[in-house]
């Protein structure tokens, strides 16, 4: 399991970036509302971020596609 975020639900508040052990959240490049994405690569699943997020829905629990 990962964890990605809804663009459309997420408000950037960054507490998930604050949550994450991992150093997963990163906040997209080029991007004027600052907001942040889940890099899927360092994503453990562990599910800390989703105790945090104040929006239900922005943060999205997934399968990766197997390579
Ligand atoms: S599930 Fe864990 S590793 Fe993945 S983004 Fe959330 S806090 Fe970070
Ligand atoms: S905690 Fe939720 S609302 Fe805040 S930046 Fe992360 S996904 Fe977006």
């Amino acid at each position: 399991m990962k964890v990605k975020i809804e663009q459309k639900l997420c408000i950037a508040c960054g507490l998930c970036r604050e949550a994450c052990p991992e150093g997963a959240v990163h906040p997209m490049l080029n991007n004027i509302h600052h907001w942040f994405e889940v890099l899927e690569n360092d994503c453990t699943g562990c599910g800390e971020c989703l105790e945090y997020c104040p929006e239900p829905g922005a943060l999205v629990e997934y399968e990766p596609a197997t390579a």
